[in-house]
């Protein structure tokens, strides 16, 4: 696997491949892998012929300076993950390798900033466009592979892509969230939960799963407040519990049976903020 720090040396090297008609894959994380990434890799790495992960943990998407800080950090045993994944490329810059200026481009997101990840984490989507607009622009990926985990995101990510003629021909896959055995969605973030609240964290899932099987048409108050007592009971502080169309993410309050809906979670454990969701096809 190629390691690569600056932007300059990347892009010589894609070039290259690109001259050859050999088609670039790439899988933006911030690090700390766990298997949900190393999926995306796998998949990117079948689908395209030079497999590119980045691993850049973005100032500019946290809102929450403690948040940042904390964010945990295991570049070696990534770096391991990522060869053993069959991963290309590394690209693993630093933030002036990314921002030579602070960044200052406003990413026109309509009401997809209002909702949920938007509202809840002011500036967060400016800041994830930022940096993919940045990625993109230096991979020049013919594929891009998120994970549904992050289901508004990817939504964000779409937007970007239709916004910038530049962008128009690369196409984003979302790929499946991988769980733990208890259902928890895997995330980097996990590794900051006690062992007593890593047990309890299971419940978001469980909450999901208590939505699909339990929704009826009609109004959707009452099942989203049972939803939300059963996170309190788990010791989660609910940030917003909700069922949302799937293809325009708008809150749904009265269901009319048929449309295809997602539940979506975000709560506190502790100092840590956990996000899921699951869609609900009927
Ligand atoms: P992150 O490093 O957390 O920003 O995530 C990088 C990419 O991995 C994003 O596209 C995420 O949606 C995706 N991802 C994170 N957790 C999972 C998971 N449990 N399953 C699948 N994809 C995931």
């Amino acid at each position: 696997m190629w390691i690569f720090k600056r932007v300059v040396d990347i892009q010589s090297y894609l070039q290259h491949k690109a001259g050859l008609k050999l088609s670039i894959g790439f899988v933006p994380t911030m690090g700390a892998l766990h298997p949900g990434h190393i999926r995306l890799i796998e998949i990117c790495s079948a689908k395209t012929d030079v497999s590119v992960c980045s691993i850049f943990v973005n100032p500019t998407q946290f809102n929450d300076k403690k948040d940042l800080e904390k964010y945990p950090r295991t570049i070696e045993k990534d770096i391991q993950m990522l060869a053993n994944a069959g991963c290309d490329v590394l690209f693993l810059p630093d933030t002036r390798e990314i921002y030579p200026q602070p960044a200052t481009t406003h990413y026109n997101l309509g009401y997809l900033e209002q909702l949920f990840e938007g509202s809840a984490r002011p500036g967060h989507f400016q800041g994830v466009c930022q940096v993919v607009d940045r990625l993109f622009a230096i991979i020049k990926p013919d594929e891009t592979f998120f994970g549904q985990k992050d289901f508004q995101q990817c939504m964000v990510v779409q937007r970007l892509i239709d916004l910038n003629p530049a962008f128009q021909n690369i196409k984003l896959n979302i790929e499946d969230t991988i769980r733990e055995a208890d259902g928890l969605a895997m995330s980097s973030r996990n590794s900051r939960l006690t062992t007593q609240q890593r047990q309890a964290a299971s419940a978001i899932y469980k909450t999901l799963v208590y939505l699909k099987e339990n929704i009826k048409p009609g109004n959707l108050n009452a099942l989203l407040d049972d939803a939300a007592q059963q996170l309190t009971a788990a010791g989660f502080v609910p940030d917003y519990v909700a069922l949302s169309n799937v293809g325009t993410l708008q809150p749904v309050e009265t269901w009319d049976g048929k449309t295809p809906l997602v539940a979506l979670i975000a709560a506190f454990m502790g100092e840590v903020r956990l996000i899921d969701n699951l869609v609900i096809t009927d």
